[in-house]
């Protein structure tokens, strides 16, 4: 089969170990929602194992856990790529790239001149801490958690919240059995400004919920 991934997406493709797949659910979801000219046109969905048990939006696809994808129901899965789908249209990727990757990445050039003496290993070291350091920093006074709200937000208005919900408790449960407990432990350190506890996404999610049975009854 002819594939048209660009060679920037193949290289990316190579890097997280990625395995694309099809959904017709998740393209017409897409259409629905107005990203779908946003998603590349192959490789929209890959299976990744660079990440942890979550899914991620990038520019223009998503990815998946595989673990978590056959953890979840479909409606369930459709909830999430919605979240996804909400961060790929209102361009949150670049927002996190211009307030965060961008400044902390300029902040932390000192880091890489100094660590050059002891050479180039050390010198990226040092830097990459740095970078996420400052990063942390940039999350905390930003208070960019909002991102994920505004992604939920987005998903309940075209599926309904109680899969959400219900797929955001699937994932706390499964980081909690993960085999990579460290990593977990790291990851949850790195983003209590970036990602709201599932508690707090939970609650917002049941308010909408109120909201519009009261609106609608
Ligand atoms: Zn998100």
């Amino acid at each position: 089969m002819e594939s048209k991934l660009s060679i920037k997406d193949r290289v990316t493709n190579l890097f997280i170990n990625a395995e694309p797949f099809e959904n017709a659910e998740f393209d017409s979801l897409a259409e629905r929602m107005f990203v779908r000219k946003q998603l590349r046109e192959k490789g929209r969905y890959v299976f990744s194992k660079g990440i942890w048990l979550n899914a991620k939006a990038k520019d223009d696809y998503v990815e998946f856990s595989r673990e978590l994808y056959d953890n979840l129901t479909s409606a369930e899965r459709l909830a999430l790529v919605a979240h996804e789908f909400g961060h790929i249209r209102e361009r949150h990727m670049c927002l996190i790239v211009k307030r965060l990757v961008i400044p902390s990445s300029v902040l932390s050039l000192p880091f890489l001149i100094i660590g050059l003496s002891c050479g180039w290993v050390a010198a990226f070291t040092t830097f990459l801490i740095s970078v996420v350091v400052i990063a942390f920093g940039f999350a905390h006074i930003l208070n960019l958690e909002y991102l994920e709200l505004e992604a939920d937000m987005i998903s309940a208005y075209y599926v309904d919240p109680k899969y959400l919900e219900s797929a955001l408790w699937k994932i706390k449960q499964l980081r909690l059995c993960s085999k990579e407990p460290i990593e977990a432990y790291v990851a949850g350190l790195l983003s209590p400004r970036t990602h709201p506890a599932v508690e707090r996404r939970v609650l917002c999610l049941r308010l909408l919920g109120v909201t519009e049975s009261k609106t609608s009854s």
